[in-house]
């Protein structure tokens, strides 16, 4: 039975291992059992599933993961934690731990060894210091993935979930949606961790999309053409495309696919929907192919 998701067990544990909690490494320990449960019942995780956890602390989640899934692979940094995971986790045989930092795992290799190739899930409570690179990570190695439901900053959450027009909206959002649906599925107070971190949380399910919503000549190029637009966020698409250097068009050349894109020649990149800036990078991937 799992049996860590509060604080007088979690403080138990810590103690029992005199653990001193790393800033560095983003450590917020959940204590709520129903936040978890929450987690667990929105990832939809069932006794066929592979499911990957990314920093499993003390090993609160990853006891429901345990008792859900049929196989869970948890990837935790800090060294002094593996002790306590082998103590935590002990009554389950359908686990392995690797110590061992997230970002330098061949996921897709672990998902063809473990999962047959086929889609995983992913579920964590995220260190909030690496979220964007472990997400863009995941999605741009094309790891097979059916879904990825995580603990994140609520300001990053919303950031995720935004359209055009809004504040939020930038390179983040639009490569979130151009590989999956975010949904948010539950905001999290301070109060729900140990030691309590200054900013409000929210749990966000990303769900793959099949295919992607937009078609493109070529994924590198639109993400280009988006980080471009976001770069210097108060200049207008046409200055922030020129500036940026990696296209091989003049600056008059840019303007005219902005022209030919059909929207007024002082756009800013935020105006822009996913299926313009995939419009976009397919007229300059032409116009660049013309140049060559
Ligand atoms: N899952 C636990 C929970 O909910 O109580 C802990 C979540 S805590 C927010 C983040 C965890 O990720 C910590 O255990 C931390 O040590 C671990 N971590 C931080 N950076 C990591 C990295 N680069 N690779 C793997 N784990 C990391």
């Amino acid at each position: 039975m799992a049996s860590l998701g509060n604080s007088k067990n979690t403080i138990e544990v810590l103690q029992k291992y005199h653990f001193n909690f790393q800033k560095k490494f983003g450590q917020n320990f959940l204590i709520n059992p129903g936040v978890l449960e929450e987690i667990i019942d929105a990832a939809n995780i069932t006794k066929d599933d592979f499911v990957l956890e990314i920093g499993p602390g003390i090993g609160t989640m990853t006891q429901y993961l345990c008792e859900a899934a049929r196989e869970v692979v948890a990837v935790e940094i800090d060294t002094n934690l593996i002790p306590i995971l082998s103590d935590t986790l002990s009554a389950y045989n359908n686990v392995e731990v690797l110590n061992e930092d997230i970002l330098k795992v061949d996921i897709c290799k672990l998902a063809k060894e473990r999962n047959g190739g086929n889609p995983i899930k992913v579920v964590a409570n995220l260190p909030y210091y690496i979220t964007t690179p472990i997400i863009m990570g995941l999605f741009e190695s094309h790891v097979p993935i059916d879904s990825i439901t995580i603990m994140v900053q609520k300001e990053v959450a919303d950031r995720m979930q935004v359209g055009p027009g809004t504040k939020d909206y930038g390179a983040l959002s639009l490569a979130v949606q151009y590989y999956a649906k975010p949904e948010i599925v539950v905001n999290v107070p301070p109060s729900c961790f140990m030691p309590q971190p200054k900013v409000g949380s929210a749990v966000i399910r990303l769900t793959r999309h099949e295919k992607p919503p937009v078609e493109v000549q070529s994924e590198k190029l639109l993400f280009q053409v988006i980080r471009a637009s976001f770069n210097q966020r108060r200049k207008t698409l046409a200055n922030g495309l020129a500036n940026y250097g990696a296209f091989s068009l003049t600056k008059e050349e840019l303007a005219a696919c902005i022209e030919e894109l059909g929207v007024p020649a002082n756009v800013r990149g935020e105006a822009l929907t996913l299926s313009q800036f995939a419009e976009l990078s397919n007229i300059i991937f032409n116009s660049s192919a013309m140049h060559n």
